[in-house]
């Protein structure tokens, strides 16, 4: 496979861009091999500057539901860019975002847009400091919430430890108030909560997608409820991937859960920057200009991505069997992914939800951090290069899900099941 005009145009990135990427990921360091660089993408597919074809299992990070260019999409944003393409005052399309988001999320009677999941996640956690007067907030081991300050962390053994910034340029007073929980194991939030009567919130992924899919263990999600019920604490559910995604109302509507605040993102902008947070009423009003918790957007609401957004959600809506579909896909893909790492003796084990799964180089079950953690990065990256070269784009980090689309149809899953025992074939030596 010849890479040759990305490696120039990497090149060139790197003297112009921090390490050629404007999103850490995608420079595929944590794989140690350089990026492709897209042509364009269509359906399943990517395409490179050198003419090579990638099955996307990326899919923009799970931003990409419908599959790249649908083409009733690609005319709204056309029929959008006509009206103009930001305005700085209201028009109706947001109205009909926020509708079909309300309509979709029991949990959301009022909510904000916003450009980004890590805007929605940072202005979620302002908000629930505002309301409750509280100060400490409460997330879980590994978990990936966005890039604000406060959320940068991830060590510290319950209240014994400090959490330490992940991040340089982070301080410790950032994140002295974040404390950090155990993912599935209601006993380690039980450990930091105590007696404390300082935390505003819990926030996390109901179904994790920043570890690898790890799904919440029976019961974990309903008790976490009942605890913050109890304690007076607010629960934000971080579903910037799952909403939309696992179900048309988000993983809460899977678990019957529901959380004070809801954080929104990828699917619901169609492929253009959007986030959204959102919840109880009593709560968001708490919001500026109603309220005293500062929040605002020179670009939030913008009518190009609003419009894609709810082209994609009234998609969604009208053909339900989408969430089937994409079911199906998954369990296919695993099922046949399993028996192929037995084939070959090959340590694997598969997590999935409708429209996302990962795989997991290690032995038995992956519940939280740890068991992730223990999966074997040098196999997954070769694993990587194996399968770019068969044309399937996984993620370029052991550590990421792996999204369908509508438009991956039977050839790409028979392709990339074929790909997979050839690889593992390799890998197996
Ligand atoms: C992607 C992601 C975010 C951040 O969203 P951005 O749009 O990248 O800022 C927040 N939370 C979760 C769970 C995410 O996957």
């Amino acid at each position: 496979m010849n890479r040759e005009n990305s490696r120039r145009l990497f090149d060139k990135a790197k003297r112009l861009i921090p390490g050629g990427v404007n999103s850490p990921v995608r420079s595929f360091l944590s794989v140690h091999d350089e990026p492709f660089y897209v042509d364009r993408a269509k359906g399943a597919y990517l395409y490179d500057v050198d003419g090579n074809r990638y099955i996307d299992y990326v899919a923009s990070f799970g931003a990409i539901i419908l599959g790249h260019g649908e083409e009733g999409l690609i005319e709204e944003i056309k029929k959008a860019l006509e009206a103009g393409t930001s305005y700085g005052a209201c028009h109706p399309y947001e109205i009909e975002l926020a509708e079909l988001i309300v309509e979709a999320f029991p949990s959301i009677e009022l909510l904000r847009l916003t450009n980004s999941g890590t805007e929605a996640t940072m202005s979620a956690i302002r908000l629930a400091r505002g309301y409750t007067g509280k100060k400490r907030i409460i997330k879980f081991r590994g978990a990936y919430h966005g890039h604000a300050d406060f959320l940068l962390t991830s060590g510290g053994s319950g209240m014994a430890t400090l959490s330490q910034p992940e991040s340089k340029g982070v301080l410790e007073e950032h994140v002295r108030e974040t404390i950090v929980a155990d993912f599935n194991d209601i006993d380690s939030v039980l450990r930091v909560i105590k007696d404390d009567r300082d935390v505003a919130c819990v926030i996390l992924e109901p179904v994790m997608g920043n570890m690898g899919v790890i799904l919440p263990k029976s019961g974990f999600l309903k008790d976490l409820e009942s605890l913050c019920k109890e304690k007076g604490i607010l629960l934000i559910f971080d579903e910037v991937i799952t909403g939309f995604r696992v179900a048309f109302g988000g993983a809460q509507t899977i678990y019957g859960i529901d959380p004070d605040i809801t954080c929104l993102g990828k699917i619901i902008g169609g492929g253009f920057p959007v986030g959204a947070f959102g919840g109880k009423r009593e709560i968001m009003e708490n919001i500026s200009p109603l309220g005293n918790v500062y929040q605002a957007g020179t670009l939030s609401g913008n009518p190009i991505a609003v419009r894609a957004g709810i082209y994609v959600l009234k998609y969604l809506k009208e053909k339900k069997e989408v969430y089937r579909d994409l079911e199906r896909k998954v369990r296919i893909i695993s099922e046949e992914v399993k028996k192929i790492a037995q084939k070959y003796k090959i340590p694997y084990t598969v997590n999935g939800l409708c429209g996302m799964f990962s795989g997991f180089f290690v032995d038995g079950e992956v519940n939280d951090y740890e068991s992730a953690k223990k999966s074997d990065r040098s196999l997954y990256e070769k694993f990587f290069k194996l399968m770019l070269k068969q044309g399937i784009f996984f993620a370029p980090s052991p550590f990421e899900a792996s999204f369908l689309t509508v438009s991956h149809g039977e050839k790409e899953i028979d392709s990339t099941i074929e790909a997979y025992d050839r690889v593992f074939k390799e890998l197996a030596g």
